[in-house]
């Protein structure tokens, strides 16, 4: 399989996803892999004494040999047991902490990264899925980079220090033992693959269930007001059956070969004791060599299992890679140009016969032309689905035009740096994203060095302390995630403040649909007359209370341009849709 490349300023025979990743995220840790290495090494080295001192406690012990040479021998296996304890528990210390490092860095640029992409890539991807990508891939990755180098590397030289310590003892044996080692190592590694088929499926079937149970658990309001939760209940309990399933199936595969590894051990066993019986019967060696010749391949059961675990999570590994890599490699489709600047004070916006589809390829905008004064506030009205929200998302450049252009203050939006766009242009949004904190994080973004002072002042103006008095915390209240336990009118009154602080030079109301009672509705009125003072305005009204902010008209109908003129002058014409509008309230239009 290809997989992208990442970092192609080095592109060598080397820059497999495999190296590069290796060699990006590992190389700044280098000293502590190089501790883990020494320490994993040295432990090795430990284990291969181990059987020879056994060896010689029994000879010697056999022999009648001195009891102050016993003595030494069984003290010096205990300090070496100890010694190889500590070493162990070192190592898994040290291999968490390199994997953990390692991780969390590539976890922390692909977050990064995916932040940065456009709209049109979030909105093909659920939450659960990102989650999925972003966490789990790299959780699995992180094996990859703690051990896998290290435990193929130092397993592999276990397994060479043992088979080498056996063929100077015996040379029979020795190659005897490489052969079964060979033979199982091949063996082993075609059962494993057969497990694999059953792991993907569990890791399917966990991601579908928990994609699902966010799902719900995100809309258990309605789910509950519509009487969904026999629906609910029966698809939990098939997507838990197939996850059970799955995982049962997976987990005894899985287990079938840990048997499967302890039998061809026992077959190993038989065949190291056979070996040395048969030569101690000849004389050629003492009882502790046959001793020790068992112990030897009962050494090589870790090193096996190992080797066949590590190269089968190398497979594992190269599923999250490509995952990961082409995460990393996604472009954003908006390119930007970084030349222009939109000059300061209140920005004139035109819209050039702008053409516009979702990816779905449906056209939603049809040769929409509009031209907005600086200072001007212009209404803009239409059907549900007219396509008024998606003219606020092209000003800021969520996407791009399909055909034609937009220009603030004669200046191409394609052309200015998206911050800079960004921070000139504030929008209040029909469903306003408030975040799991106190009212004064919620307002301010989290920025910590505005101070209460400036906020309460904002707060006064537009005329808002009455509602910030319902909350006896003030804005130390605390607001739930999503904005539960809040008024879709209260969240967004909150929203206004958070757009008044950022001062920008247009600003977009999308007025929320959702009934209002009469006083807060007054006190939005009011706001959003502040609001827009000294500012170029679009709002998108859904009442005929709100359109008289607007001095200019827009009427969308199925993404095409109805009607366009000052509010005056619309208002009197009586052929005019608007005039029509406004004599049945809007009856027509709202949604
Ligand atoms: P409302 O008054 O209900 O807020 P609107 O005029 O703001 O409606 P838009 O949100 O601009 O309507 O949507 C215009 C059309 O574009 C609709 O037909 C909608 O289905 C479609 N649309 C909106 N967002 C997307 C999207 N992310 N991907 C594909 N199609 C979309
Ligand atoms: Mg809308």
């Amino acid at each position: 399989v290809k997989a992208p490349r990442i970092m192609t300023e080095h592109s060598s025979i080397l820059s497999t996803p495999y190296t590069s990743l290796l060699r990006r995220y590992l190389f700044p840790l280098r000293k502590r892999v190089f501790v883990l290495a020494a320490v994993l090494f040295l432990g090795i080295g430990l284990q291969l004494i181990h059987p020879q001192i056994v060896r010689e406690f029994i000879d010697t012990a056999l022999e009648a040999g001195a009891a102050g040479k016993l003595i030494g021998l069984a003290v010096l296996f205990l300090v070496l047991g100890l010694l190889n304890q500590v070493i162990s528990a070192l190592t898994t210390y040290l291999g968490a902490d390199v994997g953990w490092l390692s991780t969390n860095a590539l976890r922390e640029d692909i977050a990064d990264h995916c932040l940065r992409l456009d709209m049109s890539f979030h909105n093909k991807r659920t939450p659960g899925s990102m989650i999925e990508r972003i966490d789990g891939d790299i959780t699995a990755l992180s094996n990859f980079f703690s051990q896998f180098l290290i435990r193929i590397v130092g397993n592999g030289l276990l397994t060479l220090g043992v088979l080498v310590l056996l063929y100077r003892e015996n040379a029979w044996v020795g190659m005897a033992l490489a052969l079964f080692t060979v033979i199982s190592i091949l063996f082993l590694l075609r059962c494993r693959r057969l497990a694999i088929p059953a792991t993907i499926e569990q890791r399917e079937a966990s991601s579908t269930f928990f994609g699902f149970m966010e799902e719900m658990l995100t809309g258990v309001e309605d789910i509950r007001a519509n009487a969904g939760g026999r629906y609910v209940m029966s698809n939990f309990l098939r997507g838990n059956h197939r996850f059970f399933h799955s995982s049962r199936k997976s987990w005894m595969l899985r287990s079938s070969i840990w048997l499967l590894l302890l039998l061809t051990f026992s077959l190993a066993d038989v065949l190291a004791i056979s070996m040395g019986i048969v030569l101690y019967n000849r004389d050629i060696i003492t009882i502790g060599t046959v001793f020790m010749f068992f112990h030897y391949t009962e050494m090589l059961r870790h090193p096996i299992g190992q080797l066949t675990l590590q190269l089968q999570n190398l497979q594992n590994a190269g599923a999250s890679i490509e995952r990961a890599t082409s995460l990393l490699a996604m472009k954003k489709d908006l390119p930007e140009k970084k030349t222009g600047r939109i000059p300061n004070g209140p920005i004139a916006v035109t819209f050039e016969d702008v053409n516009f589809h979702y990816g779905d390829g449906n056209p939603v905008l049809h040769e929409v032309s509009l031209k907005l004064s600086p200072g001007n506030v212009l209404g803009l009205l239409g059907r549900t689905g007219s396509g008024k929200t998606t003219i606020s998302r092209l000003l800021f450049r969520f996407y791009d035009v399909t055909t034609g252009a937009i220009l603030l203050n004669g200046m191409d939006v394609r052309h200015v740096p998206l911050d800079e766009l960004r921070s000139r242009i504030g929008v209040v949004t029909q469903d306003v994203q408030l975040f799991d904190g106190s009212i004064r994080e919620n307002l301010t973004f989290f920025d910590k060095g505005i101070p209460d002072k400036q906020l309460l002042g904002i707060i006064d103006t537009l005329g808002l302390s009455p509602l910030l008095s319902r909350w006896p915390e003030g804005l130390d209240s605390r607001i739930q995630s999503g904005g539960k336990g809040l008024s879709a009118g209260e969240a967004q009154l909150l929203a206004f403040v958070r757009v008044f602080l950022k001062n920008p030079d247009l600003l977009i109301l999308d007025e929320p649909s959702a009934c209002l009672d009469p006083a807060t509705e007054k006190m939005i009125q009011q706001a959003w007359a502040l609001l827009l003072k000294n500012r170029t305005g679009i709002v998108i009204a859904h009442r005929p209370s709100t359109i008289s902010l607007a001095n200019e008209i827009l009427i969308l109908e199925d993404g095409r341009v109805k009607e366009q003129g000052a509010r005056e002058h619309l208002a009197t014409d009586p052929h005019s849709r608007f005039s029509e509008l406004l004599s049945t309230g809007f009856s027509g239009v709202t949604s």
